[in-house]
This record gives structure tokens, C-alpha cells and sequence, in this order.
């Protein structure tokens, strides 16, 4: 005669605090194991608790950390391009243009990438509007 073999059974907090409960409901003798239990399990949840907190509180400092690295990253962006002539050494303006699909000229310093589209870009950085290329409109 074969008989079911059960797996044992994985046992969750919930469980554990649910025996604890009917453990302590049913009264009687042997509650110094059940005030043992209980107490680790306050213990358990306790810990558990703390870890969770600190795992936030570590994953917050991290995304502050990361927006002020690039808050920083952008105002050294900022001064950098603020500081760039935006010509060649040689003569002539650095800058690079394309034409998007709306017919906007997007002009772009090749020093520091700093952005102009259309009448925005100085008079004496022009360029040859002929050297912009874009799609066919
Ligand atoms: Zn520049």
C-alpha cells in the first residue's frame, strides 16, 4: 500500500506567527517554548524590518548621490560652454548643422556641443546654410 509522501512544507513568517497565535490562544501548560518562540519571531520581524529600512534608506542616498553628480555635470557643461568661442583656432566658426524633419536647422558647437536651432545662432557663427544637410522636405 503506497502512501503520499508530502514534501515539508516551506514555512513562512505568516505561518510561524499564525501557529504562535494558536499556540498562545490554547492556553495551558508549555508556554515557555510558545514566549520563546514568540519572542524570536518579534525578534525576526524586528530585524527584518531594520534591514528593509536600511536597503531605502541606502537605495535613496544613492539616486541623491546620482542626481548631484549630475547637477555638477551639467554646470561644468554650463561654464564650459559658456567659456567656448565656439570658432576654430585657425578662423571661422566650429559649428555643424542638420535639418530635421520639421525643416529646423539645428546648429551644434563642435567644441563643446552647445545647441542653437534656427535664428538663435549668432550672426558671426553662421554658416553656409548649404552645408547643412537634412532630409528632402
Ligand atoms: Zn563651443
Amino acid at each position: 500500500m503506497a502512501r503520499n509522501i508530502q514534501a515539508p512544507k516551506k514555512s513562512s513568517v505568516l505561518e510561524d506567527a499564525t501557529m504562535v497565535a494558536t499556540l498562545t490562544q490554547s492556553g495551558g501548560g508549555g508556554s515557555d517554548a510558545v514566549t520563546k518562540m514568540a519572542n524570536l519571531l518579534a525578534e525576526k520581524l524586528e530585524k527584518d524590518k531594520a534591514n528593509e529600512l536600511e536597503q531605502r534608506d541606502i537605495a535613496l542616498a544613492a539616486r541623491k548621490a546620482g542626481a548631484e553628480a549630475m547637477a555638477q555635470k551639467r554646470e561644468r557643461e554650463v561654464a564650459f560652454q559658456s567659456n567656448c568661442p565656439h570658432m576654430k583656432p585657425w578662423g571661422g566658426p566650429s559649428i555643424g548643422g542638420q535639418r530635421d524633419h520639421q525643416g529646423n536647422y539645428r546648429f551644434i558647437c563642435l567644441f563643446c556641443s552647445k545647441m542653437w536651432i534656427n535664428d538663435e545662432l549668432p550672426a558671426h557663427l553662421k554658416i553656409a546654410l548649404d552645408r547643412v544637410g537634412g532630409p528632402d522636405s
